[in-house]
């Protein structure tokens, strides 16, 4: 019988996959490979942040195939390419993967499928990255969904999700030649803090279900406040896992589910945690009907948007030295960990759009070069969410004020004191607004505006008039563009 390549993608593991399900059962045996393409994406392609831990998912990926008797081929190249040739040597007769949504994906998708028929060989998409594909939620008038409460909530009247698959045992693995993992050079340039990374992640499956777990045991009880304090360990921090998809959206589901099944309480926090996950969907969605999403706004008043585009600003963001602690505090988590609170990516990511009038793709870049879960869905949609310019985004004039959502958040100052340990000193009540404090308090602090921590770079009034301007001068230039 003719083998079946399954080529893996953001699909990293062995459990729920229904394509390695399908080729058990169809008893042929599997050539299972990844394929290194940094073509495809061309400016998307994975930033050093991504790269790190997709090379510690493939390792743990190679290891698991390794155990049940096979081999992980790698290559490195046009993925329709490198894919047609391992056919030839392994005299393949079908190519499976999974659905990805990104455009790149989209387009090395239909080459893949192209060549391969052109070659003789079946090609197989499976679901199975999503818990809804996107032509499945429909308005009722055909359409896609421009808001996420109707949304979700037709998702949840779907039927309910199938339970998931486990790793199939049966599988015959046929060995292909391949290369090393160190020769994808995927670690070559690691970003700074990568050194210490692998004691805060476990990139791979294990770790994902290990994750779970740990998420279930201690973080799920309180999800619906503690996922709003960033000083305090009360989200998943699942999404790297999601991304790569060590874990399915369909497993993490049920999980939560049969978890909540004897206990009434987590009720409430079961069903913000599983919103979460919709929002996943939403931002997919948006991406799957709108394929500009990542660089161009949804909204196309946005694109007269008076943006000042300067590269200090823009660094001394990037560099944590705005002046506004809750901010800065937010950027060092993300040199240090790879990971940022989603509270503190909306403040930051308002600040760096409403505060500093940046286009909101030069943070957006930057998050996709640091981030352990960049995701061209969730970011793209999160960036024009935060902006303005997204579906279903924030009002432009609600412009966070970082120093308030500080004390709201972050109460005990826990978040700031731990990645901004020069103002840990400061009592509760300045340490949001370090200027603002007496010089007698700053003294005994041991804290010196503008030589060990910076003054804000903007002020937080001039800079929302300003704001509200600039968005007043877009609004009449769109009307008169018509
Ligand atoms: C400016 C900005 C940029 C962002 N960029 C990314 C990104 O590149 N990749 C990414 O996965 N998330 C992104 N997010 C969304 C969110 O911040 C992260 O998913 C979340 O912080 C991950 O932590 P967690 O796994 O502990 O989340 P939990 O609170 O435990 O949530 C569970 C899961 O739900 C999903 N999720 C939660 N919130 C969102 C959201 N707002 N949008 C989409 N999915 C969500 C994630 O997959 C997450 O793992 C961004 C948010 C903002 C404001």
């Amino acid at each position: 019988m003719r083998p079946v390549i399954y080529w893996f993608r953001q699909d990293l593991r062995l459990a729920d996959l229904p394509g390695l399900v399908e080729a058990e059962s169809a008893g042929v045996p599997v050539v299972p490979a990844y394929v290194l393409d940094d073509e495809a994406p061309g400016e998307w392609a994975p930033g050093p942040a991504s790269r790190w831990w997709l090379h510690h998912s493939l390792k743990s990926l190679a290891e698991s195939i390794r155990q049940r008797g096979g081999n992980l081929t790698l290559r490195v190249g046009s993925a329709a390419e490198q894919l047609i040739k391992l056919a030839a040597e392994t005299d393949a007769g079908a190519i499976y993967c999974s659905r990805a949504f990104e455009p790149w994906a989209v387009q090395q998708e239909r080459d893949v499928q192209r060549r391969a028929e052109r070659a003789g060989l079946a090609f197989k998409r499976f679901t199975g990255t999503l818990l809804f594909e996107p032509e499945q939620i429909r308005t009722r008038s055909g359409s896609f969904y421009q808001t996420f409460t109707p949304f979700w909530k037709a998702c949840c009247q779907q039927p309910e999700q199938p339970p998931p698959q486990p790793a199939p045992p049966h599988i015959c693995w046929r060995p292909a030649s391949g290369l090393a993992l160190d020769d994808l050079r995927l670690s070559a340039k690691p970003p700074p803090s990568a050194a210490h990374w692998r004691s805060l992640w476990q990139p791979g499956e294990a770790g994902a279900a290990a994750a779970v777990r740990h998420f279930l045991n201690n973080g799920l009880y309180g999800y619906l406040q503690g996922r709003e304090l960033p000083g305090h360990a009360g989200t998943s921090h699942l999404s790297p896992h999601l991304h790569f998809g060590e874990l399915s959206p369909r497993q993490l589901w049920q999980a939560i589910k049969i978890h909540c099944l004897e206990d009434a309480c987590l009720a409430v926090h079961r069903d913000r945690f599983l919103a979460q996950l919709g929002w996943r969907e939403f931002s997919h969605h948006l991406l799957h009907h709108f394929p500009a999403l990542p660089n161009a706004p949804f909204r196309d008043a946005y694109r007269h948007f008076p943006w000042t585009e300067n590269a200090a600003t823009l660094a001394a963001w990037r560099g944590g030295r705005t002046g506004y602690p809750l901010v800065d505090a937010g950027i060092r988590e993300l040199h240090q960990t790879g990971h940022m609170h989603n509270r503190v990516r909306m403040v930051t990511a308002s600040f760096l759009t409403k505060h500093l009038l940046q286009p909101w793709q030069a943070g957006e870049r930057w998050f996709w070069d640091t981030l352990l879960d960049a995701d061209l869905a969730n970011n793209a949609a999160s960036w024009q969410w935060v902006a303005g310019s997204g579906a279903d985004a924030a009002p432009y004039f609600r412009i966070f004020n970082p120093a308030l959502q500080g004390q709201r958040f972050d109460p005990e100052g826990n978040y700031v004191r731990r990645w901004l340990p020069e103002l840990r000193a400061l009592p509760n009540r300045h340490l949001q607004t370090p200027a603002e404090a007496p010089e007698t308090v700053l003294k005994a602090a041991g804290v010196r505006l503008g030589a060990t921590y910076p003054r804000p770079m903007v002020d937080h009034r001039q800079a929302r008039s300003a704001a509200l301007a600039a968005y007043r001068e877009m609004r009449d230039a769109a009307r008169l563009a018509g």
